[in-house]
């Protein structure tokens, strides 16, 4: 299949060696299957995808793993991250905000400095002080939990933010966007009481497959790691109760899952959830993890019904995961051709002659007024160009504007992947268009 070089035990400074990767299949079926699989990987192939539909770039004046968002990605990635917004506004989550670095102290008390250094970036002294970049915003949330006595009732407290971190990976395993050295993750922590945790994990669990499936991903698998009886802090029977509100979470849901035993990182159970692609790539992408260590590393408390001081549970939450890797993710998902809720531009006008412009515009400039993403390509170029390029740069809706069109008040709307309608009155394209996009769901399907 292909070749490449690779360091004689991994390590760079013994000799490179050549490494030879092939594959074997039982029969031609199962290698042609294979084959398209390659192929149809390599056409989604998100770094291509990015470049073709001008979404973003990785400058190397930049940095390896560093990409920039062009006008068209940073759309796209706006709508995605307003909609998560709007999802944990309704969730009951409240917003926080915390800078990118923090002093070593902060990430003394965490741990990281002690089990996390290698995936830092290196110390800046400032001032007599050293500062750190951010490998994770959990150190800052505790510390917005602990700025005031908390009690039961304040309890479950969810706290979520888009917050960017920035983690050390060799030049060698950065790859698009899918590993990346500054991740803006979905984050949220929340604390509750132990009674509270079945409750959360499986109101949680829902929150993020109910955000998941809106983008078409439907067909979810997770995996349980749990406690490595050799390798754990806390409390045994605490890490039985986690454990079983995580299955329990994972079976109310009907997930499929496999458990992971002694998987677990020492602090902390956790879910992966996987999914799916549209070629039938599996994806690892949210987690959730109840956290035994930093509550008493921050010695977080709550004052329970009897007015005793207690200790609260954490759940790590990203959904997302990343941004940016979900950002790559479902640039290969919908082979670039994003649902009208999320394309950059959702509809565009062509008129068919000059003296069409006019009529053109005029009803770009309703889908405008009405909030939808519409532009014209003028007549100066042929129909044919115009069409073979609005469906390059995969815009749902081409609408094409003739005489019949401008007499009638009506447009000919050429769907992405679909069949060309002609005279199709103004008013009933908008609502259609409402419609999907307040549904965000897709009519228009993949122009493959
Ligand atoms: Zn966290």
């Amino acid at each position: 299949m292909r070749v490449a070089g690779a360091y004689w035990r991994g390590d760079e400074r013994n000799p490179m060696l050549q490494r030879i990767y092939g594959t074997a299949w039982a029969s031609a079926a199962d290698l042609a299957a294979h084959l398209h699989r390659l192929e149809e990987a390599e056409r989604r192939d998100h770094r291509r995808l990015g470049a073709e539909l001008d979404l973003f770039h990785f400058p190397p004046e930049v940095g390896g793993g560093l990409p920039v968002f062009h006008p068209r990605g940073g759309l796209v990635r706006k709508l995605m991250e307003d909609y998560s917004r709007e999802e944990h506004e309704r969730g009951g989550y409240e917003f926080v905000w915390t800078p990118h670095l923090a002093k070593s102290t902060l990430f003394e008390t965490s741990g990281h400095l002690e089990w996390y250094a290698d995936g830092m970036y290196p110390p800046m002294e400032m001032e007599g002080a050293t500062y750190y970049p951010k490998p994770m915003n959990c150190p800052f949330h505790m510390l917005i939990y602990r700025s005031q006595q908390r009690s039961y009732r304040d309890l479950p407290m969810r706290l979520f933010e888009l917050g960017t971190v920035y983690r050390f990976e060799k030049s060698g395993v950065v790859h698009g966007l899918t590993r990346v050295r500054g991740i803006t993750q979905d984050d949220s922590h929340i604390f509750c009481t132990p009674e509270q945790l079945p409750g959360e994990l499986a109101g949680l669990l829902d929150f993020v497959l109910r955000v998941l499936r809106t983008f078409g991903l439907v067909d979810f698998e997770a995996e349980l790691s749990t406690r490595d009886p050799d390798k754990f802090i806390g409390d045994p029977a605490e890490w039985d109760r986690a454990e079983a509100a995580l299955a329990a979470a994972l079976e109310a849901a009907g997930v499929p899952y496999v458990v992971g035993e002694g998987e677990a990182n020492f602090y902390a159970p956790k879910i992966d959830v996987h999914v799916r692609d549209a070629i039938g790539r599996r994806w690892q992408l949210s987690t959730l993890q109840v956290d035994f260590q930093l509550p008493p590393r921050f010695d977080l408390t709550y004052i329970d019904d009897h007015g005793r001081p207690s200790r609260p549970h954490v759940i790590h939450r990203a959904l997302f995961g990343s941004i940016e890797r979900f950002f790559g993710i479902l640039l290969e998902h919908y082979a670039g051709a994003f649902p009208a809720w999320l394309a950059p531009v959702q509809a565009r006008l062509l008129p068919v002659r000059g003296d069409h412009a006019v009529y053109a515009g005029r009803i770009a400039d309703r889908l405008r007024a009405e909030g939808f993403r519409a532009d014209v390509a003028g007549a100066d170029e042929k129909l044919g160009n115009r069409i073979r390029k609005a469906k390059g740069e995969k815009v749902p809706y081409v609408l094409v504007v003739g005489d019949d069109d401008v007499e009638a008040g009506t447009v000919g709307v050429n769907p992405r992947g679909g069949v060309v309608e002609r005279g199709v009155p103004v008013d009933d394209f908008v609502a259609r268009l409402g419609g999907e996009v307040l549904a965000r769901t897709s009519a228009s399907g993949d122009p493959a």
